[in-house]
């Protein structure tokens, strides 16, 4: 194997409705919020991991390609033009373990948004660069609301800018970028993060580019 290069996507992911990205609660001391979104510990700002990006376009596009059995376990292969498997890379120790082609960063937010959480959500109303939602399960029978919990969410409008970075190994790397553009696709018409068949999560990107960089 030999690296060619690579290729940068970059763009705008766009929060439509809020988002929810679960951070822990012991590494951050809020006042009894119990479910906190994912923050950077430099400054307390949310961002979106890489990892969370990565991994809802690798499942949709596992579904997509029909590479999900019915008993749900998790798709391994060694067949090694599985576009999964060279886009994602395996996580298989038994398996040969071929450099994965696509590095998500994590997406931290733009200059605009940043200074919107911090004069309207920080400053105005002393909360901590994101939303804070009541949730609740209805009891059917009761006909009445049980369990309420705080989640925390970052609200719609949000921006964060993001990067791929796509190592080019060879032709087939070439056109299996397609994969990987169109697996953005689907993430606009699925959801991140929690919450999504409650409506959080949806996200637009914008102004997706692609460059190349030869080594
Ligand atoms: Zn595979």
């Amino acid at each position: 194997m030999k690296l060619q290069g690579f290729k940068e996507i970059e763009g705008i992911i766009e929060c439509v409705t809020g988002l929810r990205i679960g951070g822990s609660n012991n590494t951050i001391e809020i006042g009894g919020l119990d479910n906190p979104v994912i923050r950077n510990p430099l400054d307390d700002t949310p961002y979106i991991p890489g990892s969370s990006i990565k991994g809802k376009i690798r499942t949709l596009l596992e579904w997509e390609l029909g590479k999900v059995s019915n008993d749900g376990s998790v798709h391994k292969c060694q067949d090694n033009s599985c576009p999964i498997c060279r886009i994602f890379g395996t996580t298989d120790e038994s398996l040969t373990r071929l450099p994965s082609r696509a590095l998500f960063r994590d997406a931290f937010l733009d200059k605009d948004s940043r200074r919107k959480l911090e004069e309207d959500l920080r400053q105005k109303k002393g909360l901590l660069y994101a939303e804070v939602k009541y949730e609740n399960t209805i009891n059917r029978l009761k006909g009445k609301a049980e369990h309420p919990r705080q989640m925390e969410r970052i609200p719609p409008g949000i921006r964060f800018a993001f990067s791929i970075s796509y190592r080019i190994f060879d032709e087939l790397d070439e056109n299996y970028l397609s994969h990987l553009l169109h697996g953005l696709w689907l993430l606009e018409q699925d959801a991140l993060g929690g919450c999504g068949s409650r409506g959080y999560g949806k996200v637009k990107f914008h102004d997706v580019k692609s460059g190349s960089q030869a080594v």
